[in-house]
Parts: structure tokens; C-alpha cells; sequence
């Protein structure tokens, strides 16, 4: 048996999916005329209550375009050091939009409203990087798919008010968070300018991300997407993927929060396993001790079938998905509850 929680992205669609691609109803999307595409996003801007939402290849290019529409040269945006945009993107904020990162040394990934305060500069000083836009992860992927708490991010969302900054939200998986904390879109649209999600994380679709936001944001980032080459022809079939996605994979992800706090479960007990952060949604990060080095620990589990990844930093990273079935769950669990580590090494 084969089981792959490198990430929750290496899921392949189902048969139903499959089916709502096959049969979707596609126009040619350059000219705002594919029907799918244009019903996916006004179903994600009603769902958020936000102005307008726009389709994309990648949840990276929705966030490197919602920085763009946000930032000018030479600006400065604030995130998380740990913060997908800065870390995973390709250094795009300086490629594509000519800005600088200050970066905070949060709590697996998220910050404080004075931390914000005490990292931007202030508006006068022009010697420093005019501070323009604050961006946050939610769920946090380098801390451990920790969901922020709403209180903090309107503390901060009063910073930006106070000092004219944007506020951008990384939801490439915000569909985790909403299920773990039984919360609404609805009151991330009223706190942000901006959010991007993805439906080919958690959600199961091959391809797919929505950036949502007020309707001048989303104006400009329509221009930019196609400087970056985003535009695309039929992508109904795409889009036709995450609205079967939002029908049917949005409440099962309970199920994979389930598994994924069951393994860390079982990593805790083990002797070689030194930490294993708090689990909240679908992500486990782990560490091992001084006895074994990663690189046995991944070899010795890829042997028995089992493909996990390193995060750098001794951070070992789990994900569990969809296609990380109940089966695979229960002989996991065993595998791990047997693994011998002298054996391994
Ligand atoms: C995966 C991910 C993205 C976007 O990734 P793509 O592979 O470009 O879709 C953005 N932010 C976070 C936090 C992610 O985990």
C-alpha cells in the first residue's frame, strides 16, 4: 500500500468530479465568456459577500497578483517570517511587484497587531520603504496549519485602518480553517481587502484558486493576471471542478483534522519523536530527537510505502487529504506504533 501525505495537493479528482468537468457548459474566459468560470466566481464573492472574485491557475499567482494590485516599487509589505508569500513563492514580491518583505517573528506563523505596528514604518519617515500592505496565512502551512484567531485580525485590521495599509489574506487553505473553528466567509470578506483560496489543496480539484476582494483590487489584479499570462480560454472545465468541490468537499475535511490529530497522536508516543506541535486542521509538523536523522526516519518509512516530507529547520511535515483513505489511516497508525527505530538506523 502506497501512502503519500507529502501534501494535501497530490490528491486526483473523483469520478464525480470527473463528471460535473465533463459536463460543463465553457466559453472562452479572455472574454468574461465562460459561463462556469462566471458562475464560480460570483458563487465565491457571495460566499465571502465581497464586490468581485476572479479565477486562477495558481494560489500563487492570485496572491502575487492581489500584492501587485495593493503595492507600487520600492513599497514594503508585512507577513510572518515563516509566511508563504516570502518563503515559497519564488521571491515573486520582488520579481513582479518591486517590494520588500518585513518580516515578523510570529507564532507558528501568526502575528500580533503590535507586532504589525512595531514592523511597519511610519508614513513621514521617507527614508525607510513606505509601508503598504499586511498579508496573513490562514491556515499557517510552515506553522502547522494553526488557524488564527478573529480577534487579533481585527486588532490588526485597525492598524492598516489607521495607517492607510492594505490587508491581504493567504486562504489557500482557509476552507481548513472555517471547518476547525466553525466559522463564516462572510466575516473574513468584512475583515480583509483582499483573500486568496485555492481548490486544489484540501479540496481535491487538479487545478484551481479564486482571489476575492473589493472591486477596484480585483480590477486591477484582472489587468495584471493577464500580464502574467493567467488568462485563460475554456477554463469552465476547471471551474466546474471547484464548484463540485465547494458542493461536496468543503464539510469532509472534518475527517481529515480527525486523522491528521490521531497521527499526531501516535507520533507523541513514540521515543525518537522529540515534538509534535498542537494539531488543529490537516497539517503535522514533528521533530525528531538526537538518536535518528531525518534522513533514515524519511528513507526507512519510504520503504514501507510511506512518502512524508522536511520542512528545513528539523521540521518533519505530514498532510492528510481525501485521497488518504481510512485504510491507509489504520495501517499507518500501525506502521509507526511498530516502527523500530534500531532497526531503521
Ligand atoms: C499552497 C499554498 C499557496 C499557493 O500554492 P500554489 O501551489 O501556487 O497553488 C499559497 N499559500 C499557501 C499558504 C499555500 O500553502
Amino acid at each position: 500500500m502506497q501512502i503519500n501525505l507529502i501534501s494535501d495537493t497530490v490528491t486526483k479528482p473523483s469520478e464525480g468530479m470527473l463528471q460535473a468537468m465533463m459536463n460543463a457548459q465553457v466559453g472562452d474566459d479572455v472574454f468574461k465568456a465562460d459561463p462556469t468560470v462566471n458562475r464560480l466566481e460570483e458563487r465565491v464573492a457571495g460566499l465571502f459577500g465581497m464586490d468581485r472574485a476572479l479565477f486562477f491557475p495558481s494560489g500563487t499567482m492570485a496572491n502575487q497578483c492581489a500584492i501587485k494590485a495593493h503595492t507600487q516599487p520600492g513599497d514594503q509589505l508585512v507577513c510572518d517570517k515563516y509566511a508563504h508569500v516570502y518563503n515559497y513563492e519564488g521571491g515573486g514580491v520582488a520579481f513582479n511587484s518591486g517590494v520588500t518583505c518585513s518580516l515578523v517573528d510570529g507564532h507558528r506563523g501568526m502575528i500580533t497587531a503590535e507586532q504589525v505596528k512595531a514592523a511597519m514604518n511610519p508614513y513621514d519617515f521617507y527614508h525607510s520603504p513606505k509601508s503598504a500592505l499586511v498579508c496573513l496565512e490562514n491556515t499557517t502551512n510552515k506553522g502547522g496549519g494553526a488557524c488564527w484567531d478573529v480577534e487579533e485580525m481585527k486588532q490588526i485590521r485597525g492598524v492598516c485602518d489607521e495607517n492607510g495599509l492594505g490587508f491581504h489574506l493567504d486562504g489557500a487553505r482557509l476552507w481548513n480553517a472555517l471547518i476547525a473553528k466553525d466559522e463564516s466567509p462572510r466575516l473574513y470578506g468584512e475583515l480583509f481587502d483582499t483573500i486568496s483560496v485555492c481548490f486544489s489543496k484540501g479540496l481535491g480539484c487538479p487545478v484551481g484558486s479564486v482571489l476575492v476582494g473589493k472591486d477596484a483590487l480585483i480590477e486591477k489584479a484582472f489587468r495584471i493576471r493577464k500580464v502574467l499570462g493567467g488568462g485563460m480560454r475554456q477554463s469552465g472545465y476547471l471551474a466546474a471542478a471547484c464548484l463540485y468541490a465547494l458542493e461536496n468537499n468543503v464539510t469532509r475535511l472534518e475527517e481529515d483534522h480527525t486523522k491528521a490529530k490521531e497521527i499526531a497522536k501516535v507520533l507523541d508516543g513514540l521515543d525518537f519523536v522529540s515534538n509534535v506541535e498542537p494539531v488543529e486542521t490537516n497539517i503535522i509538523i514533528f521533530n525528531l530527537d538526537q538518536t535518528v536523522s531525518d534522513e533514515v526516519f524519511l528513507e526507512a518509512l519510504k520503504q514501507k510505502g510511506v512518502s512524508i516530507i522536511g520542512m528545513g529547520q528539523g521540521k518533519l511535515r505530514m498532510v492528510t487529504h481525501m485521497d488518504y483513505t481510512t485504510d491507509m489511516h489504520l495501517h499507518l497508525m500501525e506502521i509507526l506504533k511498530k516502527f523500530d527505530i534500531k532497526k531503521a538506523s
